[in-house]
């Protein structure tokens, strides 16, 4: 804990060194890319992708589940897509699954979460995706794969999403990513399949 926050104490030393960088900052964002993923620790986006500030705007969710789209409901990840899409303009959205996820896991695995209330309550915003449980999978990465492209279903719930992607002006795609390889595979809609990027 003590090396995170003397990090963040000489942070601004390591931005003087990219001042000019730094400063183009102010004048806002236009990041190209929402990148939806895990709140897991393990997965860094930045990290994978090598993104300055500014670049990737990031919605995490534990299990990078996408709710779909309610108008009587909004939640602070509609509102995020919706800000990404209609204000910032990205051009495509990434959903990023990951291996050994732990939420992932809770679904098919339906472990015993009655002192987990509130994550109980979120995982059954995909557990009623049929396509993410049933069958149940032995192999976790192959749940994880199935369960971020039934995500790309649900951010077609979301109008801002369906609109652009009509028009040709926004892509959506399905990542997978393994934690102690840094492997990244894209889902392919010709293939059915996750492959190399
Ligand atoms: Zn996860």
């Amino acid at each position: 804990m003590k090396s995170l926050f003397d990090n963040a104490r000489s942070f601004t030393t390591h931005v003087a060194e990219r001042a000019e960088e730094f400063r183009t900052l102010e004048a806002g964002q236009s990041p190209e890319v929402l990148f939806i993923t895990c709140s897991d620790s393990r997965v860094v986006p930045s990290l994978i992708t090598g993104a300055r500030p500014g670049e990737l705007f990031e919605l995490r969710t534990a299990g990078n589940i996408v709710p779909e789209y309610r108008s009587d409901h909004p939640t602070g990840e509609t509102a995020t897509i919706e800000f990404a899409v209609r204000v910032l303009g990205v051009s495509d959205v990434i959903v990023c699954g990951h291996s050994h996820c732990g939420a992932v896991n809770a679904l098919v695995s339906g472990g015993d979460l009655s002192g987990l209330p509130a994550v109980q309550g979120w995982l059954e915003h995909a557990a009623s995706r049929p396509e993410t449980t049933t069958p149940p999978s032995p192999d976790l990465a192959e749940a994880v794969q199935r369960h971020a492209v039934a995500q790309l279903e649900r951010l077609y719930t979301h109008p801002c999403i369906a609109e652009r992607v009509a028009a040709g002006t926004l892509a959506v795609h399905a990542w997978y990513y393994e934690v102690h390889t840094g492997a990244v595979q894209q889902y392919g809609p010709d293939h059915a399949s996750f492959r190399p990027l």
